[in-house]
């Protein structure tokens, strides 16, 4: 019996017990050998989440810093395109302003991304593109496959947000022609908040800008990792990196494939209750862009406010998360990223149908037992 709310959030995740007991030990040297062990292990454990065989290396700093990473070592003074359909895909695109010369090809948020102004804009000489795999805060899923093609058709570089997708969901980073992909780690990894990681293709080491950041110097991060021990540039954090190796240790444990069938099947259990209580879900997907597995973006019905809602599920003991800035009010979320399982899946589903009746909101069916019949 855990004293701490279940956090059934698109991040931070529940971590599980090896992994929070990594961090308690006593401080070693970055330098040593240990250090490099672990940071090489960890690198050759996260290539199968990227679907890559290229350099990954861990950044001291949450997805942010990834992203920022990505756009400043490859996109500074280039012609950028950013495709939008949700807050993390505008965060890059205000990222990529920030560096380069970035236009925004813009969606409504939750709604499919536009693939036919996305191949105008490469026709006319974009030379990088970015995107979000799985756009959190819609809980849409959108084609990198597809972006991939096109991006790779007219020479031009993809970076892709994996922060809710890696360790999640499938991801196929070098297949999919992504130069640049990136995760965070307290989401569909289970590591506690605070590291990234990102994997370089040799196209994008290629197209490496002169003027780079200084403490997110991509290059500079190659070199320390090329050394034996292998290093990072600046102090790491440490136990950060400590916990992250015992959570892709338990990942490697239960076997990617196994994951993500878990991942979609908690996915299914959560869309298999919407519908039987009559709500619907948010974004609209249309055969290339899907529903994502790893978060559930849920319409607020008419009449019931977002604070009644969630505030109940929450005196139950569990977290979900609501809408980020003009979803606010508009949609729920529930995580099912990391380190959940059915029981979690369940009590989240029992307080949600409970709270909804508590709103105001009369639940058509049991949701309970749909989400039940998708877990056995
Ligand atoms: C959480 C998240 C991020 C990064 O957010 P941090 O607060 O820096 O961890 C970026 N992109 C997506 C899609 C996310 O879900």
């Amino acid at each position: 019996m855990e004293n701490e709310p279940l956090l059934m959030l698109p991040g931070p995740v529940p971590i599980p017990m090896t992994v929070r007991a990594a961090m308690t030990r006593q401080a070693i040297n970055h330098r040593g050998n240990e250090f490099g062990r672990i940071y090489a292990e960890c690198t050759r454990m996260l290539r199968p989440l990227f679907g890559t065989k290229n350099e990954i290396f861990v950044l001291s700093g949450s997805g942010t810093a990834a992203m920022e990473a990505a756009v400043a070592n490859f996109g500074e003074g280039r012609a950028i395109a950013s495709l939008v359909n949700g807050k993390f895909g505008e965060r890059l695109y205000r990222i990529a302003k920030r560096y380069g010369n970035a236009r925004e090809i813009g969606s409504e948020w939750g709604e499919p991304l536009d693939i036919a102004g996305l191949e105008r804009s490469l026709e006319e000489g974009t030379e990088v593109v970015t995107l979000v795999h799985n756009e959190t805060s819609a809980g849409i899923r959108n084609p990198a496959e597809e972006v991939g093609r096109l991006t790779s058709k007219y020479g031009a570089l993809l970076i892709m947000d994996g922060i809710t997708s890696i360790g999640g969901d499938l991801v196929e980073a070098d297949r999919w022609h992504v130069d640049v992909a990136f995760v965070g780690s307290q989401k569909c990894l289970a590591a506690p908040a605070g590291l990234s990681a990102i994997s370089v293709s040799p196209r994008a080491w290629k197209m490496l800008c002169e003027d780079r950041p200084y403490y997110l110097d991509l290059d500079a991060y190659r070199k320390s990792a090329s050394k034996n021990p292998m290093e990072t540039p600046y102090t790491p954090a440490v136990p950060l990196f400590l916990a992250l190796h015992e959570a892709l240790i338990v990942i490697e444990k239960e076997g990617l494939t196994q994951r993500i069938e878990r991942h979609r099947r908690l996915a299914r259990a959560v869309r298999a209750a919407t519908e039987a209580w009559g709500l619907a879900l948010y974004p609209k997907i249309d055969g290339l862009h899907e529903y994502s597995n790893t978060v559930t973006a849920i319409e607020i019905p008419e009449r019931v406010k977002d604070k009644d809602l969630r505030g109940m599920v929450k005196k139950l003991g569990i977290e979900i998360a609501g809408g980020q800035d003009r979803l606010k009010e508009r949609i729920f979320r529930i995580g099912h990223m990391g380190a959940v399982g059915a029981p979690e899946m369940l009590s989240t589903l029992s307080a949600v149908e409970f709270s909804l009746r508590r709103a105001g909101f009369g639940v058509k069916g049991n949701g309970v037992q749909a989400a039940c019949e998708m877990l056995v």
